[in-house]
Formats: C-alpha cells, sequence, structure tokens
C-alpha cells in the first residue's frame, strides 16, 4: 500500500509558525500535516493518507471513548548538523508499537509502514524544527478502536494516526534534578496487566499517583510494584537507573510491568561501554533509603523519549525524605545524557547504526 501525500492548502502562516517555534514547550504547537490510515477486518489497512492536520470526528458509540482500546509510541526527530533531519532508533518503537498492539487484542501494523509515516510527517513538516537548546519534532503515532459499537469485544475498526509537534525541553529548567513521589498505595501495572504495553490506559490510572506527587511538591511520582508494594518499578512514563560508589549501574528487569524503554535500552549500552558493570535486577524502596543514607548510592535518574535524562535528587514518601548524593544532578548522569544526546543530534559517532536519516 502507498502513502498518499496531499499536502495543506492552508499551513500556518510563516510568521505564526515563528512565534510558536521561538518557545515550542511541550505537545502544544502542531505542525501542519497528520498521517491517517484506516483497519477494517476482512480489509485490512487501507487507505493510507499523509495531509493536513484537523480535528476527527467520532461517533459518540466509537468504542475507544468507552473501553479504552488505544495504543500510541512518543519518538524525536532530530535536525543534524548538517542540516538533514533524522529519528532515533525508530524501527524500535514500530517493533514495540506492534507488541503493545498484540497485547491490547489489536491487529498490527506493517513495520514498513510505521516507519513511513513517521518518516513522510517529518519531511513535510521539517521546517517546525525548532532552533531552541533541546529542540526536536516530536512525533506521536497512535491507534484506537474506531469501530462504532458498544459490545465488549475487540473492535473490528482501527483508525492509525501520527501528528507532531515542535518541542523544547520537556522539563524547564532541567539542569537541576527531580523530586520524586514514592506511590505507597496505586499501582501502576500489575503481573499480567498492561505495564509492558504503551497504552493510554496506563496513563489515565496513573493520574491520580501524579495529582499526589504535586500535591507533595514533587514533580514525578515513582511506582512500586503492586503485589508487595516493595520493588521500585518505574515512574509513570520514565524508567529509572541508580548509580553505586563500585561502579555498578542497575535498572529493574521488565518482566512484564515494566514499560521496555528504548532510552533505558539505550543507556545500558552507553554505560557498559563505559566500563560501567550495569545489571537489571530488583531494587526495594527500603534498599533505596538506605542505599542513599549510607551514600552507597550515588546517582539515581530516570529516563525516557521526551526528556531524555532526568537527574533525581530527592525522594519523598508518608514515610520522611531523603536525598540521593548532594541532591543535585550526578556527574556520570550528566556524562550519559551528554553521550546520548550527541548521538541523537549527529555530534558524536553513532557506531550502533541508531540515528536514520530521512
Ligand atoms: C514511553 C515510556 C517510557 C520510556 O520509553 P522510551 O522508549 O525511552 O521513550 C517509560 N515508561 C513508560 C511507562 C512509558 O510509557
Amino acid at each position: 500500500m502507498k502513502l498518499i501525500i496531499e499536502p495543506a492548502a492552508n499551513p500556518a502562516p510563516a510568521g505564526r509558525r515563528a512565534e510558536l517555534l521561538a518557545n515550542p514547550g511541550f505537545g502544544t504547537s502542531f505542525t501542519d500535516h497528520m498521517v491517517t490510515i484506516k483497519y477494517r477486518e476482512g480489509t485490512g489497512w487501507h487507505d493510507a493518507r499523509l495531509h493536513a492536520r484537523g480535528p476527527i470526528s467520532l461517533d459518540p458509540a466509537t468504542a475507544v471513548l468507552h473501553y479504552a482500546q488505544e495504543i500510541f509510541e512518543g519518538m524525536k526527530a532530530y535536525k543534524l548538523a548538517d542540516g538533514a533531519m533524522a529519528l532515533f532508533r525508530p524501527e524500535a518503537n514500530a517493533a514495540r508499537f506492534n507488541r503493545s498492539a498484540r497485547r491490547m487484542a489489536m491487529p498490527e501494523l506493517p513495520e514498513a509502514l510505521f516507519l513511513e509515516s513517521v518518516s513522510a510527517l517529518v519531511d513535510i513538516d521539517r521546517h517546525w524544527f525548532p532552533d531552541v537548546d533541546g529542540g526536536s519534532i516530536y512525533l506521536r503515532p497512535f491507534m484506537f478502536a474506531s469501530e462504532v459499537f458498544l459490545g465488549v469485544r475487540p473492535a473490528k475498526e482501527y483508525l492509525f494516526m501520527v501528528i507532531a509537534s515542535s518541542a523544547g525541553d520537556y522539563f524547564k529548567g532541567a539542569a537541576s534534578a527531580i523530586n520524586i513521589w514514592v506511590s505507597d498505595h496505586y499501582s501502576r501495572a500489575a503481573p499480567g496487566g498492561t505495564g509492558a504495553a504503551k497504552c493510554g490506559g496506563n496513563y489515565a490510572a496513573s493520574l491520580i499517583a501524579q495529582s499526589e506527587a504535586t500535591m507533595h511538591g514533587c514533580d514525578q511520582v515513582v511506582f512500586l510494584d503492586a503485589a508487595e508494594h516493595k520493588w521500585v518499578e518505574e515512574l509513570g512514563g520514565m524508567n529509572l537507573f541508580f548509580l553505586f560508589s563500585d561502579g555498578r549501574l542497575i535498572t529493574p528487569p521488565t518482566s512484564g510491568t515494566i514499560l521496555e524503554g528504548i532510552t533505558r535500552d539505550s543507556i545500558i549500552t552507553l554505560a557498559r561501554e563505559r566500563g560501567l558493570t550495569v545489571a537489571e535486577v530488583p531494587y526495594s524502596i527500603d534498599q533505596w533509603r538506605d542505599d542513599a543514607a549510607s551514600g552507597y548510592l550515588t546517582e539515581c535518574f530516570a529516563c525516557g523519549t521526551a526528556a531524555v535524562v532526568m537527574p533525581v535528587g530527592k525522594v519523598s514518601s508518608k514515610d520522611g525524605v531523603f536525598t540521593i548524593g548532594a541532591g543535585g544532578p550526578g556527574q556520570i548522569t550528566g556524562a550519559l545524557r551528554d553521550q546520548l544526546v550527541h548521538i541523537q543530534r549527529g555530534l558524536a559517532p553513532d557506531p550502533h547504526g541508531w540515528v536514520r536519516r530521512i
């Protein structure tokens, strides 16, 4: 199937675009185009189009509005030093999208079509790349049950879409470390649940804990395992790493309840190359507190596409607060972040072939 390209008749005027690009924020400054591809049982994927971005109209009985059969991806396009646009490990997003689809009883999208969709959108909207610190074009591929039907079963119709937005730094003033809140009551994911799928429902379930974190003056919430409320899992949308004074770097294993982050996987590779001993092992909240107190834990950070790498300085819970290291961004954390960002932007060698020019 061919992706039909229909350039927008009324793109944003250059002045309006320049205004948005000067201060893009995150998830608010959208580009001129979007991709839509339809699926129907029996017909398969059809009507693949890249066209003017705009509202879509949905019947009130559209299945996704009732049973949340929806998945998404998050990825960034960067401008390389020579002016070319590039994606970072997009095949990994395409593969994960289909793993999420399988878990949510949705049809898989051919990876080539996923890649063509994101590449064509970046290509046509490349002038939406903001020349600000940490700037990127943030891509949001997603798919939802579009069948008009209230019965409870996997839908027979779906819509795949990609939208794009100009993005600055995810956390404004990201140089400093964040403060995270330990949710001892709410769970994000349980064994057998959807924790490893990138679905909107996981986020819906995490929002109340995020509000609790905000209420306690924290930036993000960290979830513990659902069974014992003991093992540290991840933040609402970022994976966690812990670095110790003997050069050990650990992250919780992704055994079904944790999202397999592409940033997480890239950091594991870069850290090993740096000579750190990396292990994917369970880590308890009590050990975390003890290791921070003894000084054995020297650095901690969260990572994900949107924010890349975020140092964690303080951890708060109903039992009090503890500080990691001096409470600021750690040195190795900063070095790993810089190395990853430099590879993504074509400022450092890319021995793993992670950067895909468009
Ligand atoms: C998307 C996401 C991440 C980060 O994944 P990346 O591929 O690194 O962007 C981590 N945790 C959750 C729950 C996520 O949804």
